[in-house]
């Protein structure tokens, strides 16, 4: 059965990631996540120290990257292709740089990377995960010459429009300061991926949908959302255990995202709309271990209101 919806051939009514890829390379495609060893300006001092209340790795510093060594590189590569459990030979892959800000250092330590990346032989596009304030004109000229030549996507971590929540959670720049990353990036034609988090302290309902609204009026590539996870050794999980902070019900988390599905162009990819939180290290809420039943909650949500992605968008 299809939704009708114009980006779908499933029941889905938004525009899946799956979809997008399918379309674009006419089968599945899957994205090998890395670590490289990137550091983060505000895990090493330069606009804060521990990192976000809710970065798994904030406790560990690293600073600027200066590069890796080639085989390395390759070995690391290997794992994450191995990781997703697709070991075909010549499976074609996205490698994706998650952890920490893949463009904080040397511009020609992360080119080397880039280029090595892509240059394997089923390596089909790249995905490179940074903060807005570690994007310079330096980078947004490499991200656009490698957007001629792949199929490249910038995720930059926003989690929220709101300067108080972001203050509160440590992230370390504003709004204005990621407006200027997102702009360097987009003017350039590169895609750009926008993180959102839902459940942030002291965020409400209208203040999630106002920054699906804000992101969505930015038309950007793709969006990646998910509710707030509490992980061991994290800062926010010792805020949870004093009590100053909750974690959403999964019929509270379930409304707003259709909510926010709603307010996305139709054309934006929903990239994700749960989190990938190590299973082994997560302490609350007990639901989002649980992917699938999550993703059939939003399919009968927006099922019951007979709404689509893009329904709401401009609104
Ligand atoms: S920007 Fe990312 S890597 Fe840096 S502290 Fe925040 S969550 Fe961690």
């Amino acid at each position: 059965m299809t939704s009708g919806f114009k980006y779908s051939d499933t029941n889905k009514r938004y525009h899946t990631y799956g979809y997008y890829i399918r379309k674009r390379f006419g089968r599945r495609v899957f994205r090998a996540a890395m670590d490289i060893g990137a550091g983060c300006p505000n895990r090493c001092g330069e606009c804060g120290c521990g990192g976000c209340l809710f970065c798994s790795d904030g406790s560990i510093p690293r600073g600027r990257f200066t590069g890796i060594p080639s085989e390395q590189l390759d070995e690391i590569y290997a794992k994450a292709c191995e990781a997703t459990g697709l070991k075909a030979e010549g499976a074609p892959f996205i490698p994706y740089l998650q952890a920490g800000s893949n463009t904080y250092g040397d511009i020609k330590a992360f080119e080397a990377v880039y280029r090595r990346l892509l240059s394997f032989q089923n390596a089909v596009g790249l995905c490179v995960a940074t903060r807005a304030d570690c994007i310079d004109e330096a980078y947004a000229d490499l991200f656009a010459e490698l957007s001629e030549k792949t199929y490249l996507t910038v995720e930059l971590g926003l989690q929220t429009i709101y300067d108080e929540t972001a203050l509160a959670c440590g992230r370390g720049h504003d709004l204005s300061r990621f407006m200027q990353g997102y702009e360097l990036l987009q003017s350039r034609g590169v895609n750009v991926g926008v993180h959102i988090i839902n459940g942030l302290p002291n965020e409400t309902a209208d203040m999630m949908r106002g920054t699906a609204r804000f992101v969505g009026k930015l038309r950007p590539h793709c969006v990646k959302i998910h509710n707030l996870y509490f992980e061991t050794d994290t800062a926010i999980s010792e805020m949870l255990m004093r009590g100053e902070v909750r974690a959403m019900e999964l019929d509270e988390y379930v409304g707003i995202i259709c909510d926010q599905i709603e307010l996305m162009p139709p054309e934006t990819v929903i990239a994700r709309l749960t989190g990938d939180a190590d299973r082994r290290k997560i302490i609350a809420p007990e639901w989002s271990l649980h992917k699938l039943p999550v993703l059939n909650e939003i399919d009968k949500e927006l099922a019951r209101r007979g709404s689509f992605q893009g329904d709401k968008y401009g609104k």
